[in-house]
Order: structure tokens, then C-alpha cells, then sequence
């Protein structure tokens, strides 16, 4: 883990406004996110209008690209951590191995499959999310376990709130073969919106 020696909290590599929402804890070196957490406690930022794990985004822009297929391990065992340091690019097979996979319940795999219904993270990512291998989550999205589990959203549990952004507002004008349904449906938004979007009403370029 050298090359992560050298990362300083406040980096000026991550924007101020993520920095914003973390707290160093000087007892164990962990950086706590101290905005939403998805499933499994993991920090979720927004990205250009796209939810992405936390730990994820401060490895990459702090230390560089995670491999292909590579989950990070959070060798403190604190999920809602995002220190670069205390994150170790493994296998799901090494990850499994070390026992950090989290067991699925019902409630937990309807969440996945709404997650997967949303389409806007990967199943690796989900995964990630969630604690669990990819493999799992691919097993789910197949139907090949859980498949009598429905895609209910937990209530009292917020949507993911998407921010609309320039980029998103060029995603949707650039799909027409994406219907504005599936647009909205994707990004928790009403079709109205999206059809602003599209005529030029708003966000206009
Ligand atoms: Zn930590």
C-alpha cells in the first residue's frame, strides 16, 4: 500500500464539497462519511447526478483506477470509511475469503433488484455497495437465487435523490431510442421533467 502513504486529508485532487462531509476520527485513522449510506453503510456521494460508493470515488481520485473487477477492502472494517489507506483493492474471491461478505435477506435483495430495475450502477458497483460479490448480484439479476424476492422499495428509506446536471440533461437528449418513462423511472423523476429536457424547455445547452 505505498503508494497510499503519502494522501493527506484535504487533498486538494477531491472537491471541497465531498471533503465537507467527512470527519477524521484522530483515534482510528478512518475517515466517516457523514452524508447518506447505502445498504450496507457505505458512504453514497453524487457524481455528475450519479450515485457511486464513496470509498470508490476517494480511491480513484486519490490514489488512481481500481482493476477491472477488484472490490475495495476495508481492512478497518468500518463501512462508511473513505481513507484511501484503510481501502485494499482485492478479488470477491479474497474478499470472501476474509469473511466480509454480508449475508443477504429478503429485504436486502428487494433492494438490489430495485437497484437493478434503476439501471444506474453497475452490478459491480451494487455489489460493492451492498457488501456482497458480484457474482451475487449477477445470480439476482438472473433469477437464479432469490427469484421470488419482488422489487419493493423499503419504506422510510429515501430514494436516491438525482441532481440533474448538464451532462445527464445531454444523456437524455442524446437516447431517443430511451423512452421518457424509462427515464424518469431511472432517475426518480416525473416524465414532465424529461420532456422539458428534451424539447429544450429547460437545461437547455
Ligand atoms: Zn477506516
Amino acid at each position: 500500500m505505498s503508494q497510499t502513504q503519502d494522501i493527506q486529508f484535504g487533498d486538494d485532487r477531491m472537491a471541497e464539497r465531498y471533503w465537507a462531509k467527512v470527519l477524521a476520527n484522530p483515534e482510528t485513522g478512518c475517515w466517516e462519511f457523514r452524508g447518506g449510506l447505502g445498504g450496507s453503510g457505505y458512504a453514497r456521494i453524487y457524481v455528475d447526478g450519479i450515485v457511486v460508493p464513496g470509498h470508490r470515488y476517494f480511491y480513484q481520485v486519490l490514489v488512481g483506477g481500481i482493476p477491472d473487477g477488484l472490490q475495495l477492502d476495508h481492512l478497518c472494517r468500518v463501512p462508511k470509511c473513505v481513507n484511501p489507506r484503510h481501502l485494499e483493492p482485492v478479488t470477491s474471491a479474497e474478499n470472501t475469503r476474509r469473511g466480509n461478505v454480508t449475508k443477504l435477506t429478503r429485504e436486502r435483495v428487494a433492494e438490489i433488484k430495485v437497484k437493478l430495475s434503476h439501471g444506474q450502477q453497475s452490478q459491480a458497483e451494487i455489489a460493492n455497495d451492498f457488501g456482497v460479490s458480484q457474482n451475487a448480484v449477477a445470480n439476482i439479476a438472473q433469477g437464479k437465487t432469490w427469484a421470488d424476492v419482488e422489487p419493493i422499495e423499503i419504506p422510510g428509506r429515501r430514494r436516491p435523490r438525482v441532481v440533474l446536471s448538464m451532462e445527464v440533461a445531454e444523456q437524455i437528449r442524446a437516447t431517443p431510442e430511451i423512452s421518457g418513462s424509462e427515464w424518469a423511472r431511472r432517475l426518480g423523476v416525473n416524465q414532465q421533467t424529461i420532456s422539458k429536457i428534451r424539447t429544450g424547455k429547460t437545461w437547455k445547452a
